[in-house]
């Protein structure tokens, strides 16, 4: 099959396996450069096959020579189709590990589910015993709800009065006003159920209670909070009252891992082009103002130099930084004055005609593609090629 992007909106229905393979070999590469960090040595990443989970997963298996598990829920190629991004992702990564002697193998299905939990802690109990370190790195739509049945949706809106600002259509570059109104109070109770915490506890107490769990088992989910300019949209929106709720989470965690000694962790990440966060009305417009910024002053991160960080610099450096709340802090880079100062400054500016010189959009644009395996060097992209590939280690 020739491959080509094609796009519905803000997401790519296609993706090309080996532009996969080079985004995961490439970040691979970044954390095979930098100093190996003595860390865990099971980890299980739930969420493992694109953005922040698959950057975890490399992370862990490249940087620390950790075993891996990790779940997610991909489609393979089917007749006329390429398989999912995620999937060509997964593929490429178990073939590296394998090639680097790694353990490493994959479960593909609904997290959110009591059958993928439980099938996740047989091969835990089968091949490992304990578990070091679970990375929560959930990002979806929808889930149902495993005891109940009731199936839940996500939605990004404000809360309490509509908002209005500026977005732009990454695609073509242009800049036009946007109005979203404000949730129902169902709406917020939905997008809580979805992105919130109830699914992380009850991952960490059946693993738990499977007595799976290593003594001083840690346990990270990431979140966001981002500048004023984002806040209705974000922090003070329906994903941020999610966001609260997997913070309460955390520390019911942590007292449940009381007596083996171990700990949740919330780390407010930075803001990154994902498939997840293409759907945010004006953060696009707000990333790209960023990466200008922070490409300009040399402290642009991908999710991959956010992870190194993570590991080497947070959780498994000597002393461990957190914020007032005992939240761990990526952002610090993206939030600082003097990039928050220049951010806004632009903000009031910023329009269709002078996009491109004005904002990073070409990066926004080139990451977006390559999420789904598009614009890597060194591909011939009218070649044929194969797109039906096989996880290797699949459960
Ligand atoms: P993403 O869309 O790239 O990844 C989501 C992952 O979840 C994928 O591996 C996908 O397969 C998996 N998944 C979704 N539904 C599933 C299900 N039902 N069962 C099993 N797996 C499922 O998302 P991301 O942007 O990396 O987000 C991960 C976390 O990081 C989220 O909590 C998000 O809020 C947070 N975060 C993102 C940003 C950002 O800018 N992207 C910034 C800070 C924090």
């Amino acid at each position: 099959m020739i491959i080509k992007p094609k796009t519905r909106g803000f997401i790519c229905t296609t993706a090309h396996p080996e532009g996969c393979r080079q985004n995961v070999k490439e970040q691979i590469n970044y954390i095979k450069s930098k100093e190996p960090i003595k860390g865990p040595k099971k980890v299980l990443v739930i969420g493992s096959s694109t953005g922040y989970g698959l950057a975890s997963r490399i992370t862990a298996a490249f940087g620390c020579g950790a075993d891996t598990i990790g779940v997610f829920f991909e489609k393979p190629a089917e007749e006329k189709r390429t398989a999912t991004a995620g999937w060509y992702n997964m593929a490429a990564f178990e073939e590296e590990a394998k090639k680097a002697g790694l353990y490493s193998k994959s479960i593909n299905g609904d997290a959110f589910s009591d059958e993928i939990k439980e099938k996740t802690i047989e091969l835990i109990k089968k091949d490992w015993g304990k578990v070091d370190l679970i990375i929560y790195s959930l990002a979806a739509p929808r889930r149902t709800h495993p005891k109940t049945g009731e199936v839940f949706n996500s939605v990004i809106k404000p809360i309490g009065q509509p908002y209005t600002n500026k977005t732009v259509n990454f695609h073509n570059g242009e800049v036009s006003e946007i109005t979203v109104d404000p949730a129902t109070e169902d709406e917020i109770r939905q997008t809580v159920a979805v992105m919130g915490g109830e699914d992380w506890e009850m991952w960490i107490e059946a693993l738990k209670t499977a007595g799976v769990l290593a003594e001083g088992a840690i346990t990270v989910a990431f979140s966001y909070i981002g500048p004023e300019l984002t806040h209705a949209v974000y922090k003070n929106g329906t994903i941020g009252k999610a966001k609260e709720h997997l913070e309460a989470s955390s520390k019911n965690i942590t007292k449940l891992l009381k007596d083996i000694g171990g700990k949740a962790y919330i780390s407010v990440n930075k803001a990154l082009v994902t498939q997840s966060s293409s759907a945010i009305p004006v953060v696009p417009l707000y990333i790209s103002l960023l990466f200008k910024i922070m490409k300009e002053k040399g402290i642009h991160e991908g999710c991959i130099e956010q992870l190194y960080r993570l590991f080497a610099e947070r959780l498994y450096a000597d002393t461990l930084l957190l914020d007032e709340e005992g939240r761990i802090r990526l952002d610090d880079f993206e939030m600082r004055e003097d990039v928050q100062n220049e951010v806004a400054r632009l903000w009031s500016t910023v329009n269709t005609e002078n996009i491109e010189e004005t904002t990073d959009i070409k990066g926004y644009r080139e990451d977006f593609f390559k999420l789904f395996g598009f614009g890597l060097p060194g591909i011939n992209y009218d070649e044929e090629c194969n797109e039906k590939v096989d996880i290797p280690s699949l459960i």
